[in-house]
């Protein structure tokens, strides 16, 4: 009869992460907003916005993923204080340096191909996997 309690519970932690990726969006949201005026609080909101990420154990929306700095947790606006390179080899990859601590971190590049995997499985990039490789 009905849903069984285990179905309940992955239906309410979906629901928690959906709504935890969403906070996360708007903290970044706002840290690009305020970056101008006040770009302590943008590192405030990155850390509120990590502790929410780690909490909910979800991954970082791919649009901010290139935004903070792993290492000192900066938020990184590109030729403030990021530069970002494309690079070949070897493999394509976007190389990030946070321009604060100097770390480097290493992305690699997709090239979005028009029509083609449009409909990637959203499990894929909402995976309940380790979170994003550091690599
Ligand atoms: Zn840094």
């Amino acid at each position: 009869m009905g849903m069984g309690k285990r179905e309940i519970r992955k239906r309410e932690q979906r629901e928690k992460k959906r709504v935890a990726a969403e906070r996360v969006d708007v903290l970044f949201t706002l840290a690009e907003r305020v970056f101008p005026y006040e770009p302590e609080l943008s590192d405030r909101y990155v850390e509120i916005a990590l502790a929410v990420q780690r909490k909910a154990k979800i991954r970082i929306p791919r649009k901010w993923r290139r935004r903070y700095c792993r290492r000192c947790h900066s938020f990184l606006v590109p030729g403030v204080n990021a530069r970002v390179r494309l690079r070949s080899r070897p493999y394509p990859h976007v190389v990030v340096k946070c321009l604060k601590c100097g770390h480097i971190m290493r992305f690699p590049y997709l090239r979005e191909k028009k029509g083609r995997n449009r409909w990637k499985p959203r499990r894929a990039l909402s995976g309940s996997g380790p979170s994003e490789g550091s690599s």
